[in-house]
């Protein structure tokens, strides 16, 4: 009987092949920056995605909430930190992808499976043009030496973004060699510390301060708005110095398929797209992020800052160790 009723409905509908599966993502990517990948997908695909935005800490609360109710496919969000956390929290489930494998970097995506990289976010200095030489800077850690008393500004570390650089020299240099050179960093701060990357960079232009540490995309917005700020990007930890971290500190823009997603097949599918260089253009360049694949092309912005090494160690080490980071810089006063 119900056969019979499938068979009537589709004769009786004007489009006769089966629509394809939708897909449902939770994000905290903003709109503007994701819509159009989505959109492309659809174009391509006929998979229509609905999706939802919101901070990351409302969205990991509302799929923990939500349990195997929950309509999330997908979770795509930003910082490795969050999704270390989301992987934690088990809303995440591992997908074996020689795909997703050939296409991430193994240190930009969870050892476990559950996460992947999908653009890089690189965390690097900005220094003034007008006070300082690009000679004079050389590393993250040199920040933390008397030269630069009172010359450095920072964000807050209630950011994650400096909970996972926090984290990650914490995995390559120890506790005490960290400590040391955050309570540097945080005595040589001229200004206490700001709610955002981009006020970093205006203090900085202002003659507030001479250094600061940044993400390379909210320079990049800058100067697409003013191409004469007395601003300049430095890439540190080049040399492969010993007791150093290992090159650039990266993050990335990722996501997971959810434990609880009733369409794995089509939204590994996504996922997999999603690595893929096409979409990776799409969506690192909208935010002027870099692909994680060196093949892809870069925007002229991004890539007029030249190439750069990055730190190689696994992003999960700094995720394993941003409650240790948050202590950190708790006890040496990094606001
Ligand atoms: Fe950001």
């Amino acid at each position: 009987m119900r056969r019979i009723l499938c068979v009537l409905l589709l004769a009786l509908s004007p489009a006769a092949a089966p629509a394809a599966t939708e897909l449902t993502v939770y994000t905290s990517r903003i709109e503007d920056l994701i819509k159009p990948v989505f959109d492309r997908y659809t174009r391509e695909t006929g998979t229509p995605i609905r999706f939802i935005t919101d901070k990351e800490g409302p969205l990991l609360q509302r799929l923990q909430a939500e349990g195997a109710s929950t309509p999330a496919d997908l979770l795509i969000t930003v910082d490795a930190g969050n999704l270390w956390q989301a992987a934690r929290l088990g809303v995440l489930q591992p997908v074996d992808s020689a795909t997703l494998k050939a296409n991430i970097p193994a240190h930009l995506r969870d050892p476990d499976n559950r996460w992947f990289g999908l653009s890089i976010r690189a965390r690097t200095i900005v220094y003034s043009s007008a006070r300082v030489k690009p000679a004079e800077l050389s590393t993250y850690e040199a920040l933390s030496t008397p030269a630069w008393n009172k010359r450095v500004c920072m964000r807050t570390s209630k950011k994650v973004y400096n909970q996972s650089l926090v984290g990650m020299m914490l995995a390559e240099l120890g506790a005490d060699r960290t400590e040391q050179i955050v309570r540097g960093w945080v005595g040589n701060f001229a200004a206490a510390p700001f709610a955002s990357d981009n006020e970093v960079i205006e203090a900085i232009a202002a003659g507030r301060c001479d250094v600061g540490l940044v993400n390379t995309y909210y320079y990049g917005r800058m100067l697409r708005q003013k191409p004469d700020l007395p601003v300049k990007l430095f890439w540190p930890n080049q040399a492969g110095a010993k007791n150093h971290l290992g090159g650039v500190h990266v993050n990335v823009s990722g996501a997971g398929i959810t434990t609880h997603t009733k369409n794995r097949d089509a939204a590994v599918k996504f996922l997999e797209w999603l690595s893929s260089s096409e979409a990776q253009h799409l969506f690192a360049n909208l935010d002027l992020e870099f692909p994680v694949s060196p093949e892809v092309k870069l925007d002229p912005i991004t890539a007029a800052w030249g190439p750069f090494k990055q730190d190689g160690i696994n992003l999960a080490e700094a995720g394993k160790r941003q409650a240790d980071a948050v202590r950190l810089m708790d006890r040496v006063g990094w606001r």
